[in-house]
């Protein structure tokens, strides 16, 4: 989903972009407590803010409980038991903080003509500042500056009747990447857009369903994987079992290739593939295509970790763990007084001299973005005695932004889409520096390249995005 700043205008054409994970929970006792641990297991996906929905069986309607922070802030036992119920919806969230923000946490619940409904989202829908537009003339009073507020109003103004018609209605009408749970009180639907561009897999949990974005999340509730929510597909889950409707024209598939480069956790099936060996595969093939005679080959952890592996495995360089990471870092720190030379990367990641000193050091990550995390990186291991350092990139340069719901900076902020290899070398330091051709990104997925979405590689982008939209910024984050 995206948002804009201040619930009075319009949002600025989906300002704050974001990345998210869902997941969804149908008959089962304890719904809102395996949607609480599928939130905890697609973290990753958003660490702003977090949210579930529960259905009420005793008096009907809907409950919610939701905050800013990561899962763990958010939930304790007594705001999990005030949701009752054998259905559940839950969002994490990755966006700003503040007022603005906390209204827009999901899942959004409301109560319109078909009773309470709760919606999450994961993607950006590009055409939502039109169909704002044309709500809000036609009288919509909108609560948050999301752009998934749009489907809401959308269902909630249809002509029909019938609860499934309306929902496949509202979605018809949205044009980007969406995977998307409503819940009803009688229903929960899990719809993925006709291109597919982020994943959503529908399982089975003791009696019931379980629909989530990662397998990850799968694993972590003990259910079992059934299969994926084919593109332009809409499930409707209720007490009869899953109906499967196809509610748009055959479109396309365009899966986001960045969910196997590094958005989504290695441990997860997403897109019918195994994101571990995916990543084994880029490492392989970025050693094959950008080989040089080195040392030691040192992951960025985590972003860089299997690609690192995999590159180890090719070239037989020895693999050590050259950086290493703090993984107790808060969402602030204090700095002190008196600056400490690269501060703010260091408390992240700080560097074994023992592995690095006075030794050809190839440093391993998934990508480069603005290059100014790569640039400490590079300065880290220098200070730490490295004789060499050769960068090495998971993927191709990063040359356009992701309007499909990754979180992009505006592409003047991105390095390479103005600069050359050499520049970028030259501007991180490095003695080398070198990235994966695109076909060899491509070639990692395998017979499917063709079903695979990389515009922000290849500035191919399947889907148009209104000019408007491209206006976006927001890359807050640094979120390895
Ligand atoms: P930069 O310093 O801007 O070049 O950022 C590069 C780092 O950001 C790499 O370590 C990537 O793993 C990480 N990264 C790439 N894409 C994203 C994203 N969409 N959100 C957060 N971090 C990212």
């Amino acid at each position: 989903m995206t948002t804009g700043p201040g619930s009075e205008g319009l949002p600025a054409s989906g300002r704050f972009r974001e990345e998210c994970g869902i997941v969804g929970i149908w008959d089962h006792p304890e719904a809102a407590r395996l949607a609480y641990l599928g939130l905890y297991a697609l973290q990753h996906r958003g660490q702003e803010a977090a949210g579930i929905v529960s259905a009420r069986p005793d008096r009907g309607g809907l409950v919610a409980q939701v905050g800013v922070g990561h899962v763990a802030d958010v939930f304790d036992r007594e705001r999990l038991d005030a949701l009752p119920g054998r259905a559940a919806v839950g969002h994490t969230r990755y966006s700003t903080a503040g007022e603005s923000g906390r209204r827009n946490i999901q899942p959004i619940r409301i109560e319109c003509k078909f009773g309470h409904i709760a919606v999450c989202h994961n993607g950006n829908l590009v055409n939502a500042h039109i169909l704002r537009h044309e709500l809000v003339d036609r009288g919509s009073i909108f609560r948050t500056t999301s752009d998934t507020e749009v489907l809401v109003h959308l269902f909630a103004k249809s002509g029909q009747t019938d609860e499934l018609e309306a929902v496949a209605e509202a979605v018809r009408q949205a044009q980007g990447a969406f995977s998307l749970l409503f819940l009803t009180e009688d229903a929960l639907y899990a719809v993925r857009d006709p291109r597919g561009f982020r994943p959503l897999l529908l399982g089975r949990v003791g009696d019931g369903y379980v629909v989530c974005s990662e397998t990850c999340a799968l694993d972590l509730v003990d259910g079992t994987y059934v299969r994926e929510i084919a593109p332009g597909e809409l499930l409707r889950i209720d007490r009869d079992g899953v109906r499967s409707i196809q509610v748009f024209e055959e479109a396309p598939v365009s899966q986001c290739i960045f969910e196997h480069v590094y958005f989504s956790r290695p441990d997860s099936r997403v897109f019918g593939r195994h994101v571990y060996r995916t990543r084994i595969r880029l490492g392989r093939a970025l050693a094959q295509h950008t080989g040089i005679d080195a040392d030691v080959v040192v992951p960025v952890p985590d972003s860089g970790l299997i690609a690192a592996l995999g590159y180890h495995q090719e070239s037989g360089i020895p693999l050590e763990l050259g950086l290493i990471r703090n993984h107790y870092v808060g969402r602030t720190f204090i700095e002190p007084r008196q600056s400490i030379r690269n501060f703010g990367v260091r408390v992240k990641l700080n560097p074994v001299p023992s592995i690095l000193r006075g030794r050809r050091v190839i440093l391993i990550d998934d990508s480069i973005v603005r290059g100014t995390t790569s640039r400490k990186l590079v300065q880290l291991a220098r200070n730490a005695g490295a004789a060499e350092v050769h960068f090495r990139v998971s993927s191709p340069p990063t040359t356009g932004p992701c309007y499909y719901g990754i979180d992009t900076p505006l592409r003047s902020e991105l390095i390479a889409s103005s600069q050359s290899v050499e520049d970028i070398r030259a501007y991180i330091g490095a003695d080398s520096l070198a990235y994966l051709p695109l076909e060899a990104l491509m070639d990692s997925v395998g017979e499917e390249q063709d079903r695979y979405c990389a515009a922000c590689f290849s500035g191919n982008y399947p889907l148009a995005v209104p000019e408007a939209e491209t206006a976006r910024t927001l890359f807050a984050k640094d979120r390895r």
